[in-house]
């Protein structure tokens, strides 16, 4: 009797062992799926204006929106996997902000800036698309020497990288030269498999130019084609491809002409639009190849 009692009871502890340990199981096997949904960096797309963040964020599903100063995230996903777009303001200042903010903020897996360009090459036509294989800053510039009365020459000034070291750049001979922060080889090659989807102009690899300067004398414009091989310029790659490398983070520049002075390509606004269609293409391809 007593060994009966023994035994039935054994039984039962078994038993209890076992069902616990099943529904133990199944507690971290969805626990690991909702860690993997978490864990999945997103991918960021800045745009500067209103007119360059906002068709994207309008193409993003379960979109959540969240302000940081100026800057506003609208956090949704594309094909199931976060993308946050930023409108982060124009120019370089509000542009490290930003990507400052979203990288400690997120933890992206890469970034895209994109948006509007003014034309360097005359051989691009507004709505033409530059994938910046390199992005430069072209506003770091330091001056001749020069005393009192003797004017001053914008084409003998040289390129001033300030990143050489921590050291005073004026007086570093090796700072006389421009930085060239390179595009992510993967993003670069999701852009390039997507090309063909854009029907607006051309799509080719190049170098944009950033800085707080709208430059209209197509002299100038030619002196920096020729000087630092830029396609195009804006206000805010070079920040934002900065930032991104100084935390290892991938970056790409995708620019749209949407005006061309060397050409006399008139400004067009509708640009910006084409740019951000074409850009969800680059980012489901990045997805489908990269991120998931
Ligand atoms: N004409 C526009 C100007 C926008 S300000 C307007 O009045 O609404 C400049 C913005 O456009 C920046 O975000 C910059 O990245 C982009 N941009 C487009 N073409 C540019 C050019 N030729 N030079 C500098 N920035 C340009």
């Amino acid at each position: 009797m007593k060994n009966k009692m023994l035994k039935t009871g054994t039984l039962l502890t078994i038993g209890m062992v076992l069902l616990l340990s099943v529904l133990a199981g199944c507690n971290s096997a969805s626990k690991k799926e909702a860690g993997n949904k978490q864990n999945q960096k997103p991918i960021i797309v800045q745009g500067p204006m209103p007119i360059e963040a906002q068709k994207f964020a309008k193409k993003l599903e379960n979109v959540k929106e969240e302000k940081s100063g100026n800057f506003v995230f609208y956090k949704g996903t594309v094909d199931n996997y976060p993308v946050i777009v930023v409108k982060t303001g124009k120019g370089m200042e509000n542009t490290a902000a930003a990507t400052a903010i979203a990288i400690e903020k997120y933890h992206p897996k890469a970034i895209i800036n994109q948006g509007t360009s003014g034309g360097h090459d005359e051989n691009l036509n507004v709505f033409d698309i530059v994938l910046g294989k390199r992005t430069t800053n072209i506003g770091s510039l330091k001056t001749e020497d020069k005393k009192e009365g003797e004017g001053m020459d914008p084409t003998a000034w040289k390129p001033m990288d300030l990143m050489a070291s921590e050291g005073s750049a004026g007086e570093d001979p090796d700072a006389e030269k421009a930085r060239y922060y390179e595009g992510d080889k993967k993003l670069l090659a999701a852009a390039n498999a997507v090309k063909d989807t854009y029907k607006k102009g051309k799509v080719v690899e190049g170098t944009i130019g950033s800085a707080d300067t709208w430059n209209n004398e197509v002299d100038r414009i030619k002196w920096f084609h020729t000087k630092y091989g830029t396609s195009v310029e804006e206000m805010e790659g070079a920040a934002a491809a900065q930032i991104a490398g100084s935390y290892d983070v991938p970056f790409l520049g995708i620019r749209v002409l949407s005006n061309n002075k060397v050409n006399n390509g008139k400004y067009n606004p509708n640009t910006a639009a084409a740019c951000q269609d074409y850009v969800y293409e680059v980012i489901k391809r990045y997805i489908s190849a990269n991120a998931k």
